[in-house]
């Protein structure tokens, strides 16, 4: 009892109650899963706390077993980041799942149809796979088609204006225009150019 009867539920927790010293020097009788939830209930609060900075879980429109999905592998998250920065780690919880979300993508992602153009995020799949240059075939219109080469356009020329370079190359992998040498290099290698 609180005020009203509180129902709890557990996923380790039996039915037990325990006995524990109260301040009148007399012993009380509580049930197991309440002392123990009184005494990590602050780190629960913490995680809800740190959570609602990533609402995941508050976009509409979700179906509700997505949502818990989603809130699982949050907290999975939240958890490891705790154990990460028991052991020293040194970055933000921000940059933590930044991180993670670059690491799952080089495993797992495959390649968006629409992305890749200039002016969009690279793949990150680009680092770890096997890409190979190919020329841009020919179209309706061109004879030799070319397309701006993702790496230069990434680049700003002394003015402040985005350098415009066009190229006949591409990756069909990742579906950007690159130039022979060296950006098809630079753009498979380096995490950031
Ligand atoms: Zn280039
Ligand atoms: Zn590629």
């Amino acid at each position: 009892m609180d005020k009203k009867a509180v129902s709890l539920l557990s996923t380790i927790h039996n039915p037990i109650m325990i006995e524990v010293p109260s301040y009148k020097n007399e012993v009380r009788k509580k049930p197991k899963v309440v002392m123990e939830y009184n005494n990590t209930m602050g780190g629960v609060d913490r995680m809800d706390q740190h959570l609602t900075n990533y609402p995941v879980t508050k976009k509409r429109g979700k179906k509700y077993y997505k949502k818990i999905f989603f809130h699982l592998s949050d907290v999975s998250l939240w958890n490891a980041f705790v154990l990460y920065q028991k052991h020293g780690g040194k970055y933000s919880h921000l940059n933590f799942r930044l991180d993670i979300i670059d690491r799952l993508i080089e495993r797992h992602g495959t390649v968006n149809e629409k992305k890749g153009r200039p002016g969009i995020l690279p793949n990150p799949i680009r680092l770890t796979e096997r890409h190979f240059l190919e020329v841009i075939g020919p179209s309706d219109k061109k004879l030799r088609p070319t397309r701006q080469c993702f790496v230069c356009c990434s680049k700003r020329n002394d003015f402040g204006k985005r350098v415009r370079k066009e190229t006949r190359y591409f990756c069909p992998d990742c579906d950007v225009g690159l130039c022979l040498s060296p950006c098809f290099k630079i753009y498979h290698t380096k995490a950031e150019f």
